[in-house]
């Protein structure tokens, strides 16, 4: 047995002995991510205490079941487990940090969980204020879209102690399909941003390929079935092809509609330059990647990140 699977027994044979019912939840942020994996806690048996600044967003939550706090605070009373799915670093910062912050008022002990995509090093910084409180935090963003979080198949990719990620894999299973323990505090988003540059830098290189054929008299599904039996052969080719019609049922082919939007690509590359500046790493790629989404996400943020594609032939759109 590893250190994982000894915390994991100690844990559920405490859990057995004293109390078998599952952790009161707070849930904070129930946007585009957040309300469909909190509904799929509540369809899981957990009972939900949520809050938004968006009342139609507490609303939906409300009909499915969970009780509607006035504050992130009141949605905390009597939570064993805080999860929060917020926009960017600014808003974590704000509901954990600020003077009326979570963190200065929860009990010892409790879990809390981060599934926003933030830079590494405000997720160390919120992590270690948390441990001056004896609060366990852990840091844990996911991968897949809307489709994933509703259908519950996401991927979490968590950083944090081994104690609190025992503690949280029962509850991100109910969320999610693949549930990986990266590391310590920041792994989680080291992991997420590393994966994401990957997929920004495949998706543009594929996007550029693509276009050379075609401006060279191929036909883009020939191409793309050549290099998909080629050393080419990639993610993106694979199941999420830019051109439009090579593919059924990806956004290429219903005008660049749903998917992963361009903004939220754009966020995640500017997330790795970030923690490569900080870090002092060279990736050239990933700033290459960087620049092109930049550009593109000024015009075309919320379309899915194919339509990268449109830089070379703006008439694809
Ligand atoms: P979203 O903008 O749809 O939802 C964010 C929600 O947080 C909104 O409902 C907003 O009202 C709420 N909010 C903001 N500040 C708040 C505060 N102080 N207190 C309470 N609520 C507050 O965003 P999303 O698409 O759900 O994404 C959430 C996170 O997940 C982001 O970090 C994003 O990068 C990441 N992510 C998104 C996707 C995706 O496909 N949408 C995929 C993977 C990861």
């Amino acid at each position: 047995m590893n250190a994982l699977e000894i915390i994991k027994e100690r844990y559920n044979n405490s859990a057995s002995a004293n109390d078998s019912s599952k952790p009161d939840i707070a849930f904070i942020g129930l946007g585009n991510m957040g309300a469909p994996m909190a509904e799929n806690l509540l369809k899981a048996g957990y009972k939900l205490s949520v809050f938004d600044l968006s009342e139609a967003a507490t609303q939906r939550l409300h009909q499915a079941g969970a009780r509607v706090a006035d504050s992130p605070k009141d949605a905390t009373n009597n939570a064993q487990v805080v999860i929060t799915m917020l926009p960017a670093g600014k808003h974590v910062h704000s509901v954990y940090l600020n003077d009326d912050g979570l963190l200065s008022g929860l009990p010892k002990g409790t879990l809390v969980i981060d599934s926003s995509t933030i830079a590494a090093a405000d997720a160390r910084m919120v992590a270690d204020v948390a441990n001056t409180y004896g609060i366990e935090f852990l840091d844990a963003p996911v991968s897949g879209g809307t489709g994933a979080a509703i259908a519950g198949n996401l991927t979490f990719i968590v950083g944090g102690s081994t104690e609190a990620y025992a503690r949280a894999e029962p509850i991100l299973e109910s969320m999610g399909k693949n549930i990986f323990h990266a590391g310590n505090n920041g792994a989680g988003q080291v992991a997420k941003i590393c994966n994401n540059m990957l997929l920004g830098i495949l998706m543009a290189g594929t996007a550029e390929a693509i276009n050379l054929g075609v401006k060279n008299g191929l036909d883009p599904k020939v191409l793309s079935d050549i290099m998909l039996q080629s050393s080419g052969r990639n993610w993106t080719l694979e199941v999420y092809n830019p051109y439009p019609k090579v593919m059924n049922n990806v956004p290429s082919s219903n005008g660049y509609k749903g998917g992963f939007m361009t903004k939220l690509m754009n966020k995640d590359l500017n997330l790795a330059m970030q923690t490569a500046s900080e870090t002092k790493v060279d990736i050239p790629m990933g700033s290459k990647a960087a620049e092109l989404y930049d550009v593109h996400s000024v015009q075309h943020g919320d379309k899915d990140f194919s339509s990268i594609i449109a830089r070379h032939d703006a008439s694809i759109l």
